[in-house]
């Protein structure tokens, strides 16, 4: 009962929450921390970002019943100042703070309607400028960050000699990725921007003061989740996640600024979800490919049926959506929806008790995320014989491992008290071998528009297909 998970720094899978000798162990002083790259709020998140989110949101609820759900602390920030901030907040003549409410709005009102729970912080980069700053000063005095002739402040990758292990990039292979195009100030074409001096003509209104010799202006994108990491989960966190785009070069940053500020390891360990293609193509404005969730709920897809289509792919392998995958799943949604009326018109569980009929659900997630073997192992769990007690609750745990909320779903059936009292009396007759009033009863309900389907231990009712 581990959950083992590819970690991209050693490439290896590893046991999740196994801390080096020294450190605490788990425990609510102590919690899991789990650190996301949250999203910048200039535009509609697409559903190429909330694949990533989905992911992760999985992971959150598996940590919660792994270690307890007072025993996990979840940060996922919102970069709300950079280029694209800005840049969206001068296209429309409003102030920058006015256009990252609107859009976090937005992002909070899909995230909701994708059942997606809250972190437990969700800081913003611009509560955080002190943080930045003060991180800034330190990687100034140790030598690893340097002042541009114009005031900005850069990170010198020559002093960070692990430079380039999460994603083996070599020196050669930098000097290409990256042009000098963005910037002319930089000692070497791999340093990167911790602190960007103000200028009048592209940042508008948006600056503060800088870090000690450095001129105002507002920090690189980089450093926001170092800082803020640090300030709400500390100086070496459990877990570190986010989609494949950020491996390089933010999240080679995020470690070369940590590790040389605090000393330490940045994080115990990285997990990355693979793109997302829609029609086998890359997202793109171009190719009017790139939908929102408004878009798709225009469509009529229901925000159950999405979460459902982007968690059919193992969450490390690229995964083609399509349209005919969202109407395949809302008909899966359906049918589960279908399964959990049956079940409890005839079960009440006590909340604490479990089956293990649903276990092949969070075995599948507890191996590497495999949400498809998960998603595969529900159907065959709930077509798995008449249901008995403790299985309508280790249904709900599976639910809620992925995060499946059938209430949102439209078809409920729930079988009125009287066609209940009707089934229980045909159940008991013919328990007793009366069958003329087990038949007669039987008729009774057919006429009402409900069958029964017995099973060995029990019975379904469902209304009869007309
Ligand atoms: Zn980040």
């Amino acid at each position: 009962m581990a959950i083992r998970l590819f970690d991209s720094l050693t490439r290896d899978y590893r046991i999740l929450g196994q801390r080096e000798p020294g450190a605490p162990p788990i425990s609510q002083e102590h919690p899991f921390t789990f650190y996301t790259c949250g999203p910048t709020v200039y535009a509609p998140a697409h559903i190429g970002n909330f694949r990533t989110f989905l992911v992760n949101d999985v992971l959150r609820r598996l940590l919660e019943l792994e270690f307890g759900k007072d025993r996990v602390k979840h940060v996922r920030n919102l970069t709300d100042v950079d280029d694209r901030t800005i840049g969206q907040a001068k296209r429309e003549h409003r102030p920058l703070s006015e256009i990252t409410r609107h859009w976090t709005e937005l992002f909070h009102r899909d995230c909701d309607a994708l059942n997606l729970l809250r972190p437990h912080v969700e800081p913003t980069a611009t509560s955080h400028i002190r943080e930045q700053v003060d991180m800034i000063e330190v990687l100034m005095r140790k030598g690893n960050a340097y002042r541009a002739p114009d005031g900005s402040v850069y990170f010198k990758i020559g002093s960070f000699p692990e430079y380039g292990a999460l994603s083996r990039i070599r020196e050669r292979e930098l000097k290409v990725t990256i042009t000098v195009a963005d910037d002319d100030h930089k000692d070497d074409v791999g340093d990167f921007a911790l602190w960007k001096a103000y200028k009048p003509e592209e940042d508008g209104d948006v600056q503060w003061p800088g870090p000690t010799g450095a001129a105002a202006g507002r920090p690189g994108w980089h450093i926001e989740c170092s800082a803020m990491s640090k300030k709400h989960l500390g100086n070496t966190i459990d877990l570190h996640s986010g989609g494949v785009d950020l491996l390089f070069p933010h999240h080679e940053n995020e470690i070369a600024q940590s590790q040389c500020c605090n000393g330490t390891t940045f994080s115990r360990h990285w997990y990355h979800s693979e793109f997302l293609l829609v029609d086998g193509k890359k997202m793109s404005k171009s190719l009017g490919n790139l939908y929102t969730l408004d878009d798709l709920k225009a469509k009529g897809f229901s925000p159950m049926a999405i979460r459902y289509a982007l968690l059919s792919g193992h969450p490390r392998k690229q995964l083609n959506f399509t349209l005919e995958s969202l109407h395949a799943a809302e008909s899966a949604i359906a049918t589960l929806s279908l399964d959990r009326a049956r079940m409890t018109t005839f079960t009440k569980d006590a909340p604490a008790s479990l089956s293990s009929r649903f276990d092949p659900v969070l075995a599948s997630l507890r191996d590497d995320l495999n949400s498809p073997a998960a998603l595969g192992a529900l159907f065959i769990a709930t077509k798995a014989g008449p249901t008995k007690p403790g299985d309508l609750s280790a249904f709900d745990r599976a639910l809620f491992a992925l995060g499946l909320d059938l209430s949102a779903s439209p078809i409920q059936i729930s079988a009125p008290a009287e066609i209940c009292a009707l089934a229980e009396r045909r159940w008991t007759a013919k328990k007793a071998k009366d069958y003329a009033a087990a038949d007669a009863l039987r008729k009774e309900l057919a006429a009402a528009g409900w069958s029964m389907l017995d099973g060995k231990d029990g019975y379904k009712l469902e209304p009869v297909k007309k």
